[in-house]
Formats: structure tokens, C-alpha cells, sequence
């Protein structure tokens, strides 16, 4: 309103309605994921369905003895429990949980990081820089593309904190290349910290009732690394895990507690909304209930089937076979088969305007809607917006 009169006080009535919406569309608001990038970080990453009422919640109460408790005990415990950890707490992303973990432990000591490990992970996130900020000292062992145990062997001292091994998630380099597995690492006798990215917490996926999908092979999995002998793990809980965003550092109780004793941890621990919701997809993984309720599971066990079965009813463009994306970095190179629509030129910007936004991939003057990333309950949205296409 306000912008709009401002046009109107200059007397630009023409750009009122202009200005008006160009604000609007400046406002965070519900768009609908058509790109078929399961976890786009543009978007949010994994989707969440969020129910709450106004009430207070037991964020640092305990309900038996009345007394102050901690907020991590409640998510931190049912995440341990995920993980085969001993303990794990919350902060708030997985770029957060390396910088508090490095610096509880390492700060002032050498830290080995494989050369092909010292990565940079989505905007701004650099092993190198990350590790000097915590004030720990990275201690480069091996190649670019071959790191052994004995290249690990060779660095450590008693200055040496910890190993930090890194899932170089966004990437993947082919050929002669070797890395040292957590199994090996463990054997060193130094606790070794793995960054597995991406928040898988068990590559049986038990949650799934046909069992791990093909493209998640090779994905590192929070209870096999820590079950090879990781002391701790650190993870995102916006990605494979399908939660909202916030980061995860899972392992022995000794090390998680003197993370949590660091005073960044105040700066970095997150607040009661991120908590509950976190908790309810935690509950969700431990009832099984993981492929109804997370949205990020729903649309990666969808059958091909069915998502045709949408694109023809929705019927406005051509049926297509796609290939959709897991997104957020993870995966890289890894496709999952996807169905759609393709429409013949590049209707990306009209369709982002629409009521709802629909957020499109454009390829060779094609636009193409990947169902897979749709929610059924918004095909009558994407019907609406490709309708007013043609009209
Ligand atoms: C995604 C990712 C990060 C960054 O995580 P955020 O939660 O976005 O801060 C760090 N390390 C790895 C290996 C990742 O995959």
C-alpha cells in the first residue's frame, strides 16, 4: 500500500501497481520447487512442514525434579540414538558444528587434513579458512589425489589435536585417486573428526522399506563412520537428512561435552523453533514414519509411476522423462529417473510471477516442470500457471 501510494504522491500512477508488485515479490514466501533439485539451497533446501501452536515449550526445564536443564539433552539424545552416537549436540549449521569442534579441540594444535580434503564446500565454506579462525594449525598430508595412512603417519606429532577427514560432497574427482578410510585413520590412536556433510545417519536406511536407493551409494553414513572408529562426526540437518537448517556433532560424550563447554557455543546453539522442529523429524526416523512425513524422503521415493501419472493429468505440455537431482551439494554427478512437462520456450520468468511462484528449469529454449520436487497438493498450482501460458 505504502509503496504504491508513494507512485501515486509522485504521480506515477501507471508505476503504481508495478512498484507494488516488484516489493512483493521481493518478500520471503511459498514457492513451488519445479526444478526437480530435491534440495535446492536457492529454496531452503529440504522442505519442512512445520505445525506449531503458541504455547511454551520444556526447552530447558527438566518436567521430573522442576529444574533448569539443558536444551540440547531432548534432540541431542534422540539424535545419538540415530547415529549409534554416545552423545550428540545441536548448533546451527554443519559450517558452525567444524568451527566449535576445531576449536574446543584443536585450537593451538596441528589438525592433518588430506590434501584432496582441504575443499571448499557452497559459498564461503573452506577447510583452510574455517580451520584458521578456530586457531588450530592444517597440516596438509599427502596429494591432490592420493593420501595413504603412512602420508598421515609422517605429519603426526604430539603436537598433532586431532584428524579431521572431510567428505569433499560437492565433487568428485576420478581415476588415480586414493584416500585413507576412517577404519585406517582410527588406528593412529588420535581422535579422528569426520565431516560426512550431508546427514545420512545410516546407510542401511532403515527408514526406507525397500532399503537404500541406488544413488545413494557411496555416501558416507553418520553410524558406519563412527562405528569405523570416528571419535566424532559432523553433519548438516537441511540435506539427506530432511530437516531444518542446523548442524550436528555426534560421537563420544567426552569430546561432545567439551564442545559444549566452549563458549562459542552460546553464539552458535540454536533456538527453541529449529529444536522442535528438528525434533520432530528425529521422532519421525525412530517411528518410521520418515517417508510420509519428510518431505525430502517423500519426493526421493516416489515412484516414476506416479509422477507420470501427475504430468498427465495435469495435462498442459509435453510428458517428459527427466532426471532429477539431490541437490545441496551432495551427490555430485548422481541423477535420480524423474517425470514432467516440457513446454517449447523459456517461460522461467513468467512463471516465477505467477500467484504462487513456480520455479522452472530452462534448457535449449525449453522449459521444463519436474514433478518429483512438486507436492501433489500443488499440481493444481503448476496446472494454473502453465494454463495461463497459453492463455
Ligand atoms: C554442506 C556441507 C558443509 C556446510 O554445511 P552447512 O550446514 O551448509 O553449513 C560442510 N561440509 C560438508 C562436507 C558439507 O557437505
Amino acid at each position: 500500500m505504502e509503496i504504491a501510494r508513494a507512485a501515486i504522491g509522485r504521480g506515477e500512477w501507471q508505476q503504481a501497481t508495478n512498484d507494488a508488485e516488484h516489493f512483493a515479490r521481493t518478500l520471503l514466501q511459498p514457492v513451488v520447487n519445479a526444478t526437480g533439485v530435491l534440495l535446492h539451497t536457492n529454496l531452503g533446501r529440504a522442505p519442512m512442514r512445520i505445525a506449531r501452536d503458541a504455547r511454551a515449550v520444556n526447552l530447558e526445564i527438566d518436567l521430573e525434579s522442576g529444574r533448569r536443564g539443558s536444551r540440547q539433552h531432548a534432540v541431542g539424545g534422540l539424535l545419538a540414538r540415530l547415529c549409534g552416537a554416545e552423545s550428540a549436540i545441536v548448533v546451527n549449521n554443519n559450517a558452525a558444528a567444524v568451527l566449535l569442534v576445531l576449536s574446543a579441540l584443536a585450537s593451538g594444535g596441528d589438525v592433518p587434513v588430506a590434501r584432496g580434503e582441504s575443499v571448499e564446500i557452497g559459498g564461503g565454506f573452506r577447510v583452510p579458512e574455517v580451520m584458521e579462525q578456530s586457531g588450530a594449525r592444517l597440516v596438509d598430508v599427502g596429494t591432490t589425489n592420493r593420501t595413504r595412512l603412512d602420508d598421515y603417519r609422517r605429519v603426526i606429532s604430539p603436537a598433532t589435536s586431532l584428524i579431521f577427514k572431510i567428505h569433499p560432497s560437492n565433487y568428485r574427482v576420478e581415476g588415480f585417486v586414493e584416500d585413507t578410510p576412517v577404519s585406517e585413520l582410527a588406528s593412529l590412536g588420535i581422535p579422528v573428526v569426520a565431516d560426512i556433510g550431508s546427514g545420512l545417519l545410516d546407510a542401511a536406511c532403515p527408514w526406507l522399506p525397500a532399503g537404500p536407493p541406488a544413488w545413494l551409494q557411496g555416501e558416507p553414513a553418520a553410524r558406519q563412520t563412527l562405528a569405523e572408529g570416528a571419535s566424532l562426526v559432523t553433519f548438516s540437518t537441511d540435506k539427506l537428512f530432511g530437516g531444518p537448517q542446523a548442524g550436528v556433532i555426534a560421537g563420544s560424550s567426552e569430546l561432545v561435552e567439551r564442545c559444549a563447554r566452549h563458549p562459542l557455543m552460546r553464539a552458535l546453539r540454536p533456538g527453541a523453533l529449529v529444536l522442535s522442529s528438528l525434533h520432530e523429524v528425529a521422532m519421525a526416523y525412530l517411528r518410521r514414519t520418515v517417508t510420509e512425513s519428510v518431505p525430502f524422503w517423500t519426493m526421493a521415493t516416489t515412484p516414476v509411476a506416479t509422477l507420470r501419472e501427475r504430468a498427465h493429468a495435469i495435462g498442459i505440455g509435453r510428458p517428459v522423462d527427466l532426471e532429477a537431482l539431490p541437490g545441496a551439494g551432495s551427490l555430485p554427478g548422481i541423477t535420480m529417473p524423474s517425470f514432467g512437462l516440457a513446454i517449447d520456450g523459456d517461460h522461467a520468468a513468467v512463471l516465477r510471477r505467477h500467484t504462487v511462484p513456480v520455479v522452472t528449469r530452462v534448457r535449449d529454449q525449453v522449459t521444463y516442470v519436474d514433478l518429483r520436487t512438486v507436492d501433489p497438493i500443488d499440481d493444481a498450482v503448476v496446472a494454473a500457471a502453465l494454463g495461463s501460458l497459453a492463455a
